[in-house]
């Protein structure tokens, strides 16, 4: 067996599915290696929805990566002609004055993205579900939408794999050396490979052995998603056309999220904090339960915005955040290792950014120039 590559890529949750897909489609020599089975649920990219949108509170800063994903997204959507992307459209709720509403109508005006502000008795009627008080207002972005997220990153290594990638699944790397211009690479099963170039996507085990450099920059941490049956009788205000993806922030700061059911075996609508009942953890491979203390929570919370929704979760589980101290993204080169590349590209929200986040990396890893700059997600931030 030949164990020499042009790009090695470590780490195919979504990051690495969509790295090992872009240099696929470069024609290179390349294989990708996880330490787990081609679908697991473990680390971040896990589960049947993740939420695209574009009028990104956040900011500006993220807008050309955001445009970049969007046509990738589509790209992979029409390449493996799979229903990968449901178009629910987003909308964007909190105070007149909040960061997400000011946010959203800010980006959403630099980047000339379509849009519409709702004052609070006119979001009561476009959105049924919601409970919308005087003092809020909601921004639409009708081109917002839920990806499929374990089929997009199964769709993704498919394609990588029919364009002439190799991929190794249950066999983690432990170790990066130099070698000559590029890079050795052992694997716990005593495998070593060479590569000219290698891209490290480990997720929350970003931290662990391979980019030690990275540890002090990075905090993962195990944050819980619940899942709600609408009342009976109250499904049709919770169906994909009349229940977009939403962002809902609270008068107390705390911030959620949520999804309609877009896969028949996640059905009841899935819904998380952002930003609270995060704990400090490092990854592992068990499936830890959610905290008791978290669910008991919960329940008031979701009935005083969703008086049409149980407000006992009918499921809940774990899954990670690997925090920077900005909430944005590390990406780029390892100042430790030559022709090494990584992206921890999470702080809760990286999927949408995935494909190309991924096509940068693959340009990067073949010596060509990203199409855009990736200088706002540089370690350097932090120095
Ligand atoms: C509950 C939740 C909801 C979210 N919702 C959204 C959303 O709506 N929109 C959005 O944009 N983002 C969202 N995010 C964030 C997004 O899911 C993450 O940014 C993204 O999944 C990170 O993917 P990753 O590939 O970097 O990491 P991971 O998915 O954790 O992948 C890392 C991979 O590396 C492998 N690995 C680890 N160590 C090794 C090793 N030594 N050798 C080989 N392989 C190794 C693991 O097996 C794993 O497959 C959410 C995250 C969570 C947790």
């Amino acid at each position: 067996m030949n164990r020499s590559y042009d790009v090695i890529v470590i780490g195919l949750g979504i990051m690495g599915a969509a790295a090992l897909w872009r240099v696929a489609s470069k024609c290179t020599r390349s294989l990708g290696i996880d330490a787990s089975g081609p679908s697991h649920c473990h680390g971040s990219s896990h589960g049947a929805s993740r939420i695209f949108r574009r009028a990104y509170w956040e900011g500006e800063k993220y807008l050309q990566l955001l445009n970049h994903a969007d046509l990738l997204w589509k790209e992979l959507e029409q390449v493996t002609q799979r229903h990968l992307l449901f178009r629910t459209g987003g909308v964007f709720i909190g105070d007149k004055s909040s960061r997400i509403v000011s946010g959203s109508i800010e980006t959403a005006k630099k980047g000339k993205i379509e849009h519409e502000v709702w004052i609070a008795s006119d979001a009561r009627k476009h959105l049924p579900a919601f409970n919308i008080q005087d003092e809020m207002a909601v921004v639409y972005e009708p081109g917002a939408y839920a990806i499929s997220a374990s089929e997009a990153r199964l769709a993704m290594l498919n394609d990588a794999v029919l364009n002439g990638a190799f991929t190794e699944f249950g066999n983690n790397v432990v170790k990066l050396e130099k070698h000559g211009t590029g890079v050795r690479v052992t694997t716990k099963s005593g495998c070593i490979y060479f590569a000219g170039s290698v891209i490290v996507t480990t997720g929350p085990w970003i931290t662990t052995n391979l980019m030690p450099e990275l540890t002090r920059f990075l905090e993962p941490r195990r944050v819980p998603i619940y899942w709600f049956k609408p009342k009976a009788g109250c499904e049709t205000p919770f169906s994909q056309e009349q229940f977009p993806i939403f962002l809902y922030e609270r008068q107390d700061g705390g911030l959620l999220y949520g999804v309609p059911s877009i896969v028949s075996n996640e059905p009841d609508v899935k819904i998380g904090f952002h930003n609270r009942q995060q704990s400090p953890s490092l990854p592992g491979w068990e499936n830890v339960p959610v905290q008791h203390r978290y669910i008991t929570e919960i329940p008031p919370i979701i009935e005083s915005i969703f008086p049409k929704l149980e407000g006992i979760p009918t499921q809940a589980k774990n899954c990670f955040y690997t925090m920077s101290h900005d909430e944005s993204f590390l990406i780029g080169h390892s100042k430790a290792l030559e022709s090494t590349y990584f992206a921890s590209a999470c702080s809760g929200h990286g999927f949408k950014f995935a494909p190309a986040i991924g096509d940068a990396l693959a340009n990067m890893a073949i010596g060509q120039q990203a199409s855009f700059s990736l200088s706002a997600f540089s370690v350097d931030r932090f120095n």
